[in-house]
């Protein structure tokens, strides 16, 4: 415990911002400097936070008796003592939030565990589901800072969610719900380096200016980094970038690279490409859109009454309902617009507002909806997913569930293989095909404009202990699932009115 006491002021570097320093020195340099610079923190990244404290809370349940170090950033000296204080006291089996330090280098490990034997393992916490190589990186770095600091530190492990867990509605079984991954041979082996990236963090943050990095594919690996508009801020975007290009094969994109290529519209007309390839660069190229499938021989494969449907749903990191595994998609809202000849299209839904389980209310709504016939219009897979799930989840209901998967009809890949717009930039999701094909129809008026927002929304509408907020939050999903139905309503009229003239 040779430097616990030997702070005089907060240290330069954290395990975070190591992390950050191995991905990119200029993203710990704004990291310690200029976090102003940073793009805000979006609903969908909050709900990963949100998840990864309540994922940690509980995993601190599994140590009985273990004594949380509660001072935060700006009590760093409080916690270093107080962390002294509990480990030399030797009268507990666990500390959270344990704080130490060893050469300007601060970390809080998640769990410190006594070993029976003598020594401690030191356990992070992670809200996943699977072991990543950064993880062993975090591990390393506080391994060479907890051993640095004196604490005999024997073993180390990450602690993730284990999907083959399947949570019996009564009691979460804590032993179960989380898997131990022994990571204390691969992060030793990366202690000789810690030592030198260390104090090379140092001596870049101790510059007076920040470094020259430029941006490339660093940027996204391990973490999408925040700085990247930042850094990006006066780059030209080319008009119609290669990355619109579907799965375009890494050796040619080099190629592309080498070339000095960065339009599609520059490619020249021999280049291998394949065939979607092909009709991207034509659409470009032509400024228009494509026209390669039959796709009103495709839509008329549907039966009326057609049924436009959506779900949306949210997958709890910790289960909540019988039957279900960390992060099952459970859920809690759909809605269907149902066509039939010579009528206007009648909108129904249905959102779960309790806190019980919605599976089985809403597969009764959904039948009743549905009815007894007629195809089912989805736009990709993701309905036929959710309906296999709500029909292993409610044995009563499943042979109804299960009839509606023979009435699916997939708009997906008819507008795949179909149809290309270059407003598509390369994507086939609906927020990029709508507006191609329906101006006019979008999301910007909405609170509410996708899926992972909403799962987040209906959380925090749970949560919520105002009505007021809860029904104003409900009224905005239900909003957001109907536009999804509508969409898909109004992207079959748009798909049926393409013109002949406007065929490649
Ligand atoms: S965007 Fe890329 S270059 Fe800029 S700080 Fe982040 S990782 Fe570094």
């Amino acid at each position: 415990m040779k430097e616990l006491a030997a702070v005089a002021s907060r240290p330069g570097l954290s395990k975070t911002r190591f992390v950050a320093g191995t991905q990119c020195h200029l993203r710990l340099w704004h990291d310690t400097y200029a976090r102003e610079l940073a793009s805000p923190v979006d609903e969908a990244l909050q709900a990963i936070f949100d998840t990864g404290q309540e994922v940690g809370e509980l995993a601190c349940r599994r140590y009985p008796g273990g004594h949380l170090v509660a001072h935060d950033h700006h009590h760093v000296r409080e916690a270093l003592d107080e962390t002294r204080r509990v480990v030399e006291a030797g009268t507990v089996p666990a500390v959270f939030e344990a704080a130490f330090t060893h050469e300007g280098v601060l970390v809080r490990a998640d769990v410190i565990e006594r070993l029976p034997g003598g020594g401690w393992r030191m356990v992070e916490v992670k809200s996943t589901t699977r072991l990543k190589d950064v993880f062993v990186i975090d591990a390393a770095v506080q391994l060479w800072v907890l051993r640095g600091a004196g604490l005999d530190v024997r073993d180390a492990g990450v602690l993730t969610l284990d999907r083959s867990y399947v949570y019996d509605g009564e009691r979460l079984e804590l032993d179960k719900l989380f898997r131990l991954h022994p990571v204390h041979d691969a992060a030793s082996a990366r202690l000789d380096d810690i030592g030198s990236d260390v104090r090379a963090m140092h001596a870049m943050l101790a510059k007076p200016d920040a470094p020259e990095i430029q941006p490339g594919d660093h940027c996204f690996s391990p973490y999408p980094c925040p700085y990247h508009a930042h850094c990006t801020r006066d780059h030209m975007v080319p008009d119609h970038g290669l990355d619109e290009l579907s799965r375009l094969w890494p050796g040619h994109r080099t190629q592309l690279d080498a070339m000095g290529i960065r339009e599609v519209r520059d490619i020249p007309d021999d280049f291998p490409l394949n065939r979607l390839q092909r009709i991207i660069r034509r659409a470009v190229i032509d400024g228009r859109a494509q026209l390669f499938g039959d796709v009103r021989a495709e839509l008329a494969r549907r039966k009326l009454p057609v049924h436009h449907l959506d779900f949306e749903t949210f997958a709890p990191a910790i289960p909540r309902f019988a039957g279900t595994r960390p992060y099952d998609p459970v859920p809690f809202l759909f809605s269907v617009h149902t066509e039939r000849e010579g009528a206007p299209p009648v909108h129904r839904d249905y959102l779960h507002a309790g806190e019980d389980d919605p599976r089985p209310a809403l597969a009764d709504h959904l039948l009743e909806a549905l009815g007894p016939e007629g195809s089912i219009c989805t736009y990709s897979g993701y309905e036929r997913q959710v309906l296999r799930g709500l029909a292993a989840a409610l044995p009563r209901r499943a042979r109804a569930l299960r009839a509606l998967e023979a009435r699916l009809f997939d708009l997906l890949p008819v507008v795949r293989n179909g149809y290309y717009h270059p407003d598509f930039r390369g994507s086939f999701s609906i927020k990029r095909v709508l507006p191609a094909l329906v101006p006019g129809l979008g999301y910007d008026d909405l609170s509410i404009a996708d899926g992972q927002a909403a799962a987040a929304r209906y959380r925090q509408a749970l949560e919520s202990a105002d009505p007021v907020e809860r029904e104003v939050t409900f009224r905005d999903l239900r909003a957001y699932c109907k536009r999804d139905t509508l969409a898909l309503v109004e992207l079959c009229k748009g798909l049926l009115a393409l013109k002949p003239s406007r065929v490649a």
